[in-house]
């Protein structure tokens, strides 16, 4: 069994930025990715929010940060944790790494559309990734569920290559950042219907033609005209293997200022945990504080 000083298991902005802190204490970094490197990063438009860097799409920001997290000589390797005991780490074909100290950093994944038929057409009129397909729906009308950043921040993206964005929230109020919000609200092409939910979907000829909403006062329904259906209705934690002892009610792992955990060793860091502000420089916080106190707790055991 292969042997490292810290394991980390997710390669997004957290888990990098722990690499980068503890491959430069000369530790042994292994990090484990079960999707994509750079993790939901990879499937932002646009990040404007980051210190320093003005605008960068998320893709490249994610590409520049798995180079970096390499950078002092932590391997990153590809692999789906199953299960954690004590320190040692399983993935699901039955490969096992044993570390000093790890850090859970798996992030979130968006909930997904509850509705009949929605499993059968992702990926044909439902998408979880606007700057992946957005270029499909070019001059389309396109529906948005949901009003937090992300589908406010990839309303503004799909306005500009589709005919119409219609972004639909259940309340009467957005969760985005007011500065999202007036921009959506100044966009011509989009248009808001609010205290409405999904309710089916409308399909011709085999293919989205429209979602059928409901609204919530009145249960009265219509139907908006769409090809593309892009719902941003949240996250929740990919928190599956953890030991629940360490997990909040809602799934999230609770941390300790310092990212460590009720159990001895095991650190946690990034979206995954449970906090207040989920953001790429909040993610990169916890990573860098994570592996820092991982520093401290390996020196103090040797
Ligand atoms: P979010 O902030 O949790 O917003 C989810 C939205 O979906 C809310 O409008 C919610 O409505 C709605 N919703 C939830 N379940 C629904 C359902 N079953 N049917 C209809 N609507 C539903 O999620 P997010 O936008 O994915 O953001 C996740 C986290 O990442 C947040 O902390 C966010 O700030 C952060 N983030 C930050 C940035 C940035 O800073 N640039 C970008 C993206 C994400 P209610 O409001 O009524 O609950």
């Amino acid at each position: 069994m292969e042997k490292y000083d810290v394991v980390i298991i997710g390669a997004g902005p957290a888990g990098l930025t722990a690499a980068i802190y503890a491959s430069r204490a000369n530790l042994e970094v292994l990090i484990i990715e079960a999707a994509v490197n750079g993790g939901k990063l990879s499937k932002t438009y646009e990040i404007e929010n980051y210190p320093g860097i003005e605008s960068i799409s998320g893709l490249e920001l994610a590409e520049q940060l798995t180079k970096h997290g390499q950078k002092f000589g932590a391997k990153l390797i590809s692999g789906e944790v199953k299960k954690i005991e004590d320190k040692k780490v399983v993935l699901s074909d039955g490969r096992e790494f044993e570390a000093g100290a790890l850090i859970i950093a798996t992030g979130t994944k968006e909930r997904t559309l509850d509705l009949p038929r929605a499993d059968e057409f992702t990926g044909r009129g439902i998408s979880y990734c606007a700057v992946c397909d957005g270029f499909f729906y070019r001059n389309k009308e396109i529906a948005i569920i949901g009003g937090g950043n992300s589908a406010l921040e990839e309303a503004l993206y799909l306005a500009s290559l589709a005919a119409k964005v219609t972004i639909i929230i259940r309340r009467d109020v957005f969760r985005a950042d007011a500065s999202v919000i007036d921009r959506v609200k100044a966009n011509e092409k989009i248009e808001i219907i609010t205290k409405h939910v999904p309710n089916a979907l409308v399909i011709e000829d085999d293919r989205i033609s429209g979602l059928q909403i409901r609204n919530v006062d009145t249960d009265e329904t219509m139907v908006v005209p769409c090809k593309g259906i892009f719902p941003y209705i949240g996250a929740d934690p990919c928190t599956d293997f953890v030991d629940p002892a360490i997990l909040d009610d809602k799934g999230y792992i609770i941390a300790n200022n310092d990212m460590s955990t009720a159990i001895e060793g095991i650190y946690a860091a990034g979206d995954c945990i449970r906090k207040d502000l989920r953001q790429v420089v909040t993610a990169c916080n916890d990573g860098a504080i994570a592996a820092n106190s991982i520093i401290k707790y390996l020196k103090e055991k040797a």
